[in-house]
């Protein structure tokens, strides 16, 4: 197979646009899109701070060397990588160390945020605790709330994200399937700003996860390839396949999903009126209602459990 493009050998091929590549002109298809997506996410975006949100896996590790290539002729920029250890042994500590050596390679500062300092329990913990509940629902919102601070903490002016194509196609349809317009319209990258918080942007939108994946082996960026323990009872594993499954038989689906979300915003942002956001009583981030959904899960844990024979 040959590029489409030029004679060298194709490492890749890219159905939804109808040909391959070869290694130069993949890498440089990559950081074309990321390149595209940073202007059109972040237009007029002059100077100030950028927060990569780096988990050690590989596609934070390709959003973090990707951000630094589009930034790093801009003085005016600074990059701060942050991560975020939920407390799930036998997992974080390696990919914290991945993040930590990428960061390193880079000159970016990095930044750890603990759970258990920070909400006073862990994933772990929680997930032993709420046995019932599937661990991505809670961990997934501390996440975000973390990196929400954190990134204020460093002066962020956004948090870029690691969301390939894939994660966003898939959120799409998890939130269409579920009916959850707000949540739709809010999902990153961000058209809707909420006071409070910091505007996320994913440049891998356009990016299909197993270039991501080729992309960071090319490049040989440190990243680790280990599962989250708890990742097997995520809802999410469902849409993947689906997701997966409409990609082989109809090649652009990933992108029409997208398409559909961003039609979608621009015709909500003409006709609703966005609800105002409110503060969290217990913590005071932004929230829906009276508390936020982080506050509520740790509500849900601090709640005595029930005296055994009560009624
Ligand atoms: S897979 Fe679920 S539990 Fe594991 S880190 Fe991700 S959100 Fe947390
Ligand atoms: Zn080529
Ligand atoms: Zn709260």
């Amino acid at each position: 197979m040959r590029c489409s493009s030029c004679d060298a050998p194709a490492i890749v091929d890219q159905p939804y646009r109808g040909g391959h590549a070869c290694e130069r002109h993949f890498a440089a298809s990559v950081e074309e899109r990321v390149r595209v997506e940073f202007h059109r996410q972040l237009p007029r975006f002059g100077g100030g701070t950028i927060a990569v949100a780096l988990s050690g896996g590989k596609d934070s590790a390709v959003a973090l060397a990707l951000s630094h290539r589009y930034f790093q002729r801009r003085p005016t920029v600074r990059l701060v990588a942050l991560s975020v250890d939920e407390g799930i042994s036998g997992y974080r500590a390696a990919t914290l160390e991945a993040a930590g050596a990428l960061a390193e390679r880079l000159g970016v500062e990095h930044r750890i945020v603990r759970s258990e300092e920070r909400l006073g329990t862990t994933t772990d913990r929680a997930a032993a605790e709420l046995s019932g509940t599937v661990p991505c629902s809670f961990c997934g919102v501390w996440r975000r709330q973390l990196l929400n601070r954190a990134a204020r903490e460093a002066g962020a002016d956004a948090i870029v994200l690691g969301f390939n194509l894939d994660d966003l196609a898939q959120t799409v349809l998890m939130n269409l399937v579920r009916g959850d317009l707000d949540r739709l319209v809010r999902m990153a990258p961000h058209r809707v700003r909420q006071a409070g918080l910091v505007p996320r942007v994913a440049p891998l939108a356009q990016v299909p996860e197993r270039e991501v994946f080729l992309y960071a082996r090319l490049k040989s960026l440190p990243f680790d390839h280990a599962e989250c323990p708890h990742a097997h009872r995520a809802s999410r594993n469902l849409f993947r396949e689906i997701v997966w499954q409409l990609e082989e038989e109809l090649p652009g689906t990933r992108q029409s999903l997208l398409r559909t979300h961003d039609r979608l915003v621009e015709r909500w942002l003409r006709s609703e009126e966005t609800a105002a956001p409110t503060r969290c009583r217990g913590c005071g981030e932004p929230a829906a209602g009276p508390l936020c959904r982080a506050c509520e899960y740790l509500r849900v844990l601090r709640e005595p459990a029930p005296a055994e024979g009560a009624p």
